[in-house]
């Protein structure tokens, strides 16, 4: 079976140096908020070429809590309008209703499946305040016609970066585009901790002191709580982790692009559309192909031993969770939710496994 991602295979690799991360921990007796989240803050701020870094639980959390740190600075109100693709991972969007902000759903580009700037314009209202990029898939949004368009408007930019640690144009970072960026370092992410972790990057001092606050049940001073806070906090064992994987993040987003590069040389079926991609944009959290006969490739691929997945199968406006949009029409994300197909790809995967892989996709015939 070739699995399509070997957690187990990839933390193996780390594994004396994530014990002894681990052991510091235990032998230091000090749990929470200490100096492993302080070092890792500043690693990962470091990584993503930008001032400050904000621990916190998850990847929602993180998205969340920066929405409500503009809340609180006055930045934001409830029922102001944020733009979001409309075939993202749910999270971006439950980030906005958690807030009681409207998402307003923008269709994706077919070729790169991340929001389409051509389309965000037409959608901006007096409401509107707040544009979430995602960049789905490990690919960098268009961020500088997005960063623009923002500008012109005078909307914040809040990246969506979960799958994408370490994309970049020329240099510049996923984390290092909007007035903020939301991380999640779920053990599959491309920087995976080991259990739940969260973080968000900004350049604005103001907005990161408030996320200190707001992830720490709205306290700066042990007992002053000036927000009615949550507690949304990254512990020194899955920091200690995180800096461990830091160190070695940037050798697997290379080793993930052979892989892809393999993928996109060798896959030749007219069956089978491949994904677009520019430079260093993309740094593969999944490498998702598309086709009409998405099932019954899947169906090939298990039976010939290939387990695949499939990002997403149900567009967020058809989830009973959104009851109120369920009738409502994006035609591109429904193409695109019915024809992915997400091929294994992971920092162990070995070249003899994507060589079956890439045969097995060229025998498959409809
Ligand atoms: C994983 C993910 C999240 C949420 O991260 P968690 O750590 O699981 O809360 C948010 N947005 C996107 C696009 C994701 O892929």
């Amino acid at each position: 079976m070739i699995n399509f991602l070997d957690l187990k295979a990839i933390n193996k690799q780390y594994r004396a140096e994530l014990i002894e991360a681990c052991t510091r921990v235990i032998d230091s007796g000090w749990y929470i908020g200490g100096n492993e989240l302080e070092q890792f803050e500043l690693g990962f701020a470091d990584y993503c070429g930008t001032k400050f870094a904000i621990g916190v639980a998850n990847g929602l959390d993180a998205l969340i809590l920066t929405l409500r740190a503009w809340m609180e600075l006055g930045k934001l109100q409830e029922g102001d309008e944020v733009i979001v693709p409309s075939n993202t991972y749910i999270a971006s969007i439950l980030a906005i209703t958690a807030n009681n902000l409207i998402p307003v759903l923008v269709e994706p580009d077919l070729d790169s499946f991340n929001l389409d700037p051509n389309k965000i314009e037409a959608v901006i209202t007096d409401r509107t305040k707040v544009i979430l990029p995602v960049h789905l898939y490990g690919q960098l949004a268009d961020m500088p016609a997005i960063n623009d368009i923002a500008k012109r408007h005078n909307l914040l930019v809040l990246e969506d970066s979960a799958q994408a640690h370490g994309a970049n144009i020329d240099g510049k970072k996923a984390g290092s585009w909007g007035d903020a960026s939301g991380f999640s370092f779920y053990p599959g992410k491309n920087l995976g901790a080991l259990g739940d972790a969260g973080a968000i990057t900004t350049d604005d001092v103001e907005l990161a002191n408030t996320l200190r606050a707001l992830r720490n049940y709205g306290s700066h001073e042990k007992y002053k709580n000036i927000y009615q806070g949550v507690n949304s906090r990254l512990d020194e064992i899955q920091a200690a982790m995180l800096s461990v994987k830091l160190k070695h993040i940037d050798t697997e987003i290379d080793y993930r692009r052979a892989v892809a590069a393999k993928y996109l040389e060798g896959i030749k079926n007219q069956e089978i559309t491949l994904p677009s991609y520019k430079d260093n944009s993309h740094v593969w959290h999944v490498f998702v192909i598309r086709s009409p006969q998405r099932d019954a490739l899947q169906q090939y691929l298990a039976d010939n031993g290939v387990q695949t997945l499939i990002h997403y199968p149900i567009p967020p406006h058809k989830q009973q969770a959104y009851a109120e949009w369920n009738e409502l029409s994006y035609p591109i994300s429904e193409k695109v939710h019915s024809e992915v197909l997400s091929l294994p790809i992971g920092p162990t995967l070995n070249f003899d496994d994507v060589k079956k892989v890439i045969e097995l996709c060229n025998s498959f015939k409809y």
